[in-house]
């Protein structure tokens, strides 16, 4: 028997870079230093750990949706120990919102092919946390979502999903869609053998017309969701520091009440 994973990653502006809007109030994708976004990177390796512990033969693409410099998310994730890659770019991309995004998934993790798909919990970017449904409803596959712990026997699922009350232990049928906490296990860093490994393993480009997708659909002009306005964060101020000359607590309690903290 085989096993085909599909992991959803994706390439994020590097939250300690100088992040900001471009003039259409999307995100400035070019302009900033990126990478694979840390919470993907559990997905990547519960990947890696479901495909080690079986007995059958496991093929894990990793895909992303993203501009050019998304390569680079992949590469990282072949370098952990995927073994190919799937970058969807088209210049049409631009301003794609979740719900495009998941259509432009969706049609790619069809054509690739798939027994289960596996996402990160949420985006370090976006955060929204909708892609991971959103590609379960458009597959018309079941969905196991935030499990911190996965397994897979026959053809079935299992994980563990940990709420604040209780741990549910959940399971769905092949094929299906499942993503993975940050308490699923640390990801392991690429080995110096994997990093020269993943140069060698194939990337496929694939463009909107591959997905049989029309500009329209996607992009600002598909988008169900736009941003109005954006205003700059103001400046941090300078702290506050009460010197404590036996009115100190008294001092803080009026400061904290002040900020309505108390
Ligand atoms: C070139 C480009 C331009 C964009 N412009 C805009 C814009 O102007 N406005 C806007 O609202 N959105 C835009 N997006 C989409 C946006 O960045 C998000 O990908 C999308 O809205 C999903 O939201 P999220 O990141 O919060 O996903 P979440 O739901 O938080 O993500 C959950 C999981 O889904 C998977 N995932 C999400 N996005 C991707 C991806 N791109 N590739 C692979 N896996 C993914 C990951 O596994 C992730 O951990 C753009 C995307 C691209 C590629």
């Amino acid at each position: 028997m085989s096993l085909r994973i599909v992991v959803t990653v994706k390439y994020v502006p590097d939250a300690t870079g100088d992040r900001h809007f471009a003039d259409d109030l999307t995100v400035d994708r070019d302009d900033v230093d990126g990478l694979l976004s840390e919470l993907d990177e559990y997905a990547v390796e519960q990947a890696l750990q479901i495909s080690e512990n079986s007995d059958d033969d496991v093929e894990i693409t990793v895909l992303t949706v993203g501009p050019e410099d998304a390569k680079d998310a992949l590469r990282k994730a072949l370098s952990m120990g995927a073994d190919k890659a799937v970058h969807v770019e088209d210049d049409d991309l631009h301003g794609t919102d979740a719900i495009g995004t998941s259509l432009v998934l969706a049609k790619a993790i069809e054509k690739a092919g798939y027994d289960l798909v596996i996402s990160g919990l949420a985006s370090t970017d976006g955060t929204m946390g909708v892609v991971p449904a959103l590609l379960a409803e458009r597959l018309g596959v079941p969905q196991v979502t935030l499990l911190s712990e996965v397994s897979v026997e026959g053809g079935t699922v299992k994980g563990r999903r940990d709420g604040d009350a209780a741990s549910e232990q959940l399971e769905a049928s092949l094929p299906a869609v499942v993503s993975v906490t940050d308490q699923s296990g640390e990801a392991r860093y690429p080995s110096f053998k994997g990093i020269m490994a993943a140069k060698k393993k194939p990337v496929e480009s694939w463009d909107l017309s591959d997905l049989d997708l029309e500009a329209g659909e996607v992009g600002l002009e598909g988008a169900w969701t736009k941003v109005d306005s954006a205003t700059q964060r103001p400046a941090r101020t300078a702290g506050t520091i009460v010197k404590d000359e036996g009115e100190g607590g008294k001092q803080l309690a009026e400061f904290l009440a002040g900020q309505k903290f108390i």
